[in-house]
């Protein structure tokens, strides 16, 4: 498995026509998604961490290459900045709209912290009220698992389960990872990416 940074878009209109099955990236700002790009890719700078708030908003696109077949991993735009304006979120909104627009769709990721699990806030529920309203299976996926012992981080896995259900949000799975230790990202590879390559 080869992985290559294709392109950028900042804007809906320049939303590149890959034609190759895709794997969308979303989640808060700092919630881990670079991070979680990185490990899936067994790379260590190909997504960059450690977005600031303000930062140029815009969609990564990533190719994985296995045998004669091409999977495209999209880095969608962080969200969750309160100090962020309303230009911002505007922007951010257009974006994603456009985004999740796209046919070559195959799966989309929904990343949350795993230390806020039980506090699901408004944007949280808006974005993944968006997600679950496509036609591709939603997996959420808790991050920095280590930061939880396991018996917390199987509450974790039950509560989210729990707060999706009862806003009647419809996901395919609820998994938990660590990007740091290297925990549950095999099993993640082999439920997003490897169907796809195969
Ligand atoms: P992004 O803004 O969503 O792309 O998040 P980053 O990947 O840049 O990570 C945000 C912060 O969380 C950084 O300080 C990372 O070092 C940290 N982080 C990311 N993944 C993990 C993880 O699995 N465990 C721990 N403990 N920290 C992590």
């Amino acid at each position: 498995m080869e992985s290559s940074y294709i392109t950028s878009a900042q804007q809906a209109e320049q939303l590149p026509r890959l034609g190759h099955p895709e794997v969308a990236f979303v989640g808060r700002s700092n919630c881990g998604k670079s991070s979680l790009l990185n490990a899936l890719l067994n790379r260590s700078g190909l997504a960059r961490t450690s977005n600031t708030p303000g930062r140029t908003q815009m969609v990564n696109f990533f190719a994985v290459d296995h045998k004669e077949k091409r999977l495209v991993l999209a880095d969608l735009p962080g969200y969750g900045f309160s100090a962020i304006g309303k230009e911002v979120r505007h922007h951010w909104q257009a974006l994603v709209d456009g985004y999740l627009g796209r046919a070559e769709i195959r799966e989309l990721l929904f990343l949350y912290d795993s230390r806020r699990v039980g506090d699901l806030k408004d944007d949280d529920l808006g974005l993944l009220e968006m997600l679950t309203k496509r036609k591709a299976p939603v997996t959420v996926v808790l991050t920095k698992c280590d930061k939880l012992n396991q018996s917390e981080t199987q509450k974790a896995i039950t509560t989210m389960a729990g707060d999706l259900k009862k806003e009647k949000l419809k996901v395919a799975r609820v998994v938990a990872v660590s990007s740091l230790k290297k925990k549950g990202i095999e099993e993640l590879r082999e439920l997003v990416i490897t169907p796809h390559l195969g």
